[in-house]
Parts: C-alpha cells; sequence; structure tokens
C-alpha cells in the first residue's frame, strides 16, 4: 500500500452514486453450458445461437424451479462510488460478493460529501413495517442541504487539524461522517446480484416487496442496467419469475 495525498482540500457536494462495469465474463451462454453439463457434456457452449427458444426455456425453467448454481459460472465486476452508509448496507451482503474498497488509514480522505438531490423524498409516513417516502416541501431541502453541508465542512476541517497536528489518518477519520463518498470494487456473479436487486431494489413485477434504502438502490439500478445487456435471457426470467433469486 502507499500513500496518496488528497487532491483538494475544498468540500464538494454530490447527489449520485456512480457504478462501472469494470470486467466481466458473464453471458447466458455460461448459464446454459453450467446446466447442460449434466446431460450433454461440454459440447453446450454455442447453444444459444443454435436454439434460441430452446436456451430461453431452459433458463427459465432453471429460474423458476430455482436451480440456482448454474447462475453462478460468470463474474462481473463493478467500480462503484456512493456514499459511506451505502457500503454498509452493502458489505452485509456476505455470499458470492467480494469487496476491495479504498483505505482511510494509508491516504487522506476526499472530501466528496453526499447531500440528497432535489428528487430525494425526505419525508417518512406510515407505521413500522409500513413507511412510505414522500416529497419534501423546499423548506425541508433548504434545511437539510444547508445542515448537511456544515455538518460536513466542520467535520472535514477538524480532519485536517488533526493531521496538520501530526495524528495519523487512521484516528483523525473518526470524526468524518457516514455521508462521505468511498469508493470500492464489487465482483459477483449473476445468482448473487439477483439475490441483491431482490432485496436492495424496488420493482413492480417483484414477487416479494423490499423497502430498500433509496442511495443502495440507486447502486443496484445502475448494476441492474450492465447486468441485463450482458445477460439478456436470464434477465427476462429474473423479471418474469418475479425477481426472486433461484
Ligand atoms: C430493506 C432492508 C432492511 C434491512 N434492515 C436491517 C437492519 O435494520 N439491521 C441489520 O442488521 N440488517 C438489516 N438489513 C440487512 C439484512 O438483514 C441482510 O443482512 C442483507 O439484506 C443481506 O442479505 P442476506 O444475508 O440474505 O445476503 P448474503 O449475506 O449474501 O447471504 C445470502 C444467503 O446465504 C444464506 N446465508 C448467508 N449467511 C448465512 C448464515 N450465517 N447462516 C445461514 N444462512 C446464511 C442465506 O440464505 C442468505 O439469504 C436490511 C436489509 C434490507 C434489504
Amino acid at each position: 500500500m502507499t500513500d496518496t495525498p488528497a487532491q483538494t482540500d475544498k468540500p464538494m457536494f454530490r447527489s449520485d452514486v456512480t457504478v462501472e462495469l469494470v470486467k466481466h465474463t458473464a453471458g447466458d451462454s455460461d448459464v446454459l453450458w453450467a446446466a447442460r453439463v449434466s446431460t450433454a457434456g461440454e459440447q453446450s457452449l454455442d447453444e444459444l445461437s443454435k436454439d434460441p427458444e430452446r436456451s430461453k426455456g431452459l433458463i427459465n425453467y432453471l429460474m423458476r424451479d430455482r436451480h440456482g448454481s448454474p447462475f453462478e459460472h460468470n463474474s462481473m465486476t463493478f467500480f462503484i462510488s456512493a456514499p459511506i452508509f451505502v457500503f454498509r448496507e452493502f458489505m452485509r451482503h456476505r455470499v458470492g460478493w467480494s469487496y476491495n474498497e479504498e483505505s482511510g488509514r494509508y491516504r487522506q480522505l476526499e472530501p466528496v460529501f453526499y447531500v440528497p438531490g432535489e428528487d430525494r423524498k425526505l419525508v417518512q409516513q406510515g407505521r413500522p413495517g409500513k413507511y412510505e417516502f414522500v416529497q419534501g416541501d423546499p423548506k425541508q431541502h433548504q434545511v437539510v442541504t444547508e445542515a448537511m453541508e456544515d455538518s460536513y465542512r466542520r467535520s472535514y476541517e477538524h480532519y485536517l487539524a488533526m493531521l496538520e497536528a501530526g495524528v495519523a489518518r487512521e484516528v483523525a477519520r473518526a470524526v468524518l461522517p457516514v455521508g462521505m463518498y468511498s469508493s470500492m470494487y464489487a465482483t459477483c456473479n449473476a445468482r448473487s446480484l439477483m439475490h441483491f436487486l431482490g432485496l436492495r431494489t424496488q420493482h413492480e413485477l417483484a414477487k416479494v416487496p423490499s423497502f430498500p434504502q433509496r442511495e443502495i438502490e440507486m447502486v443496484g439500478e445502475k448494476m441492474e442496467q450492465h447486468w441485463a445487456t450482458l445477460m439478456p435471457l436470464t434477465y427476462a426470467a429474473f423479471n418474469a419469475n418475479g425477481r426472486i433469486a433461484p
């Protein structure tokens, strides 16, 4: 590990998340190949182009009857930039995921902070287990923006003051908030991604509704877009079967 200074000391505020598909070996043919080894040995790599309808039917059958392991023989690596509170939730997903996150011990952390955008619903209504979120009014958006920006600026000033005084980064970072941006590589396969999407996105086709925090859902939606183009038959079968991971 090498020491890296921050590129700027001036706080920046963002309301988005970014997800880049860094590399992948993922296609519907990986599912077919894995499923068919039990009956046809190795001869099914080009199955998809030979008989598309049959391939579609097989993938749908595997999804419907929850034969999950054929969906594991592929890999997608994402580079994700999001607030730390999103990563806290993200890393609860233990199975079929690998993570590497930037270090607050080896580098000075960049002053980039999350402030909800205008379309972020701010107000929670309802009872426990049955909440809904509704738009905040302009005054509430103003309170949120001012409070967050002020708090972030102060925290980062204290962080810099401690570094200036010779305090180690791993100690000084304790004052930094969970709204600060971090970045990580996250590698998964289609099965683990489906499990994640079932829990961390809301979708009209979901048989079992979930109620994720909007910011992790924003990450999930972007990963889903990438995956849908890589594995269109698997993606269609996931939706057709209620978005429940096999
Ligand atoms: C809307 C929402 C609200 C949440 N709120 C909270 C909260 O308030 N507090 C909180 O702590 N967490 C909360 N979580 C996190 C949640 O409890 C899970 O940790 C997270 O969703 C990951 O799910 P998972 O364990 O199924 O995934 P993974 O860790 O990826 O596991 C995948 C599957 O493997 C199996 N598995 C994994 N580990 C074990 C094990 N040790 N024993 C047996 N089977 C295992 C299970 O079948 C599991 O579904 C919330 C999640 C959501 C989606």
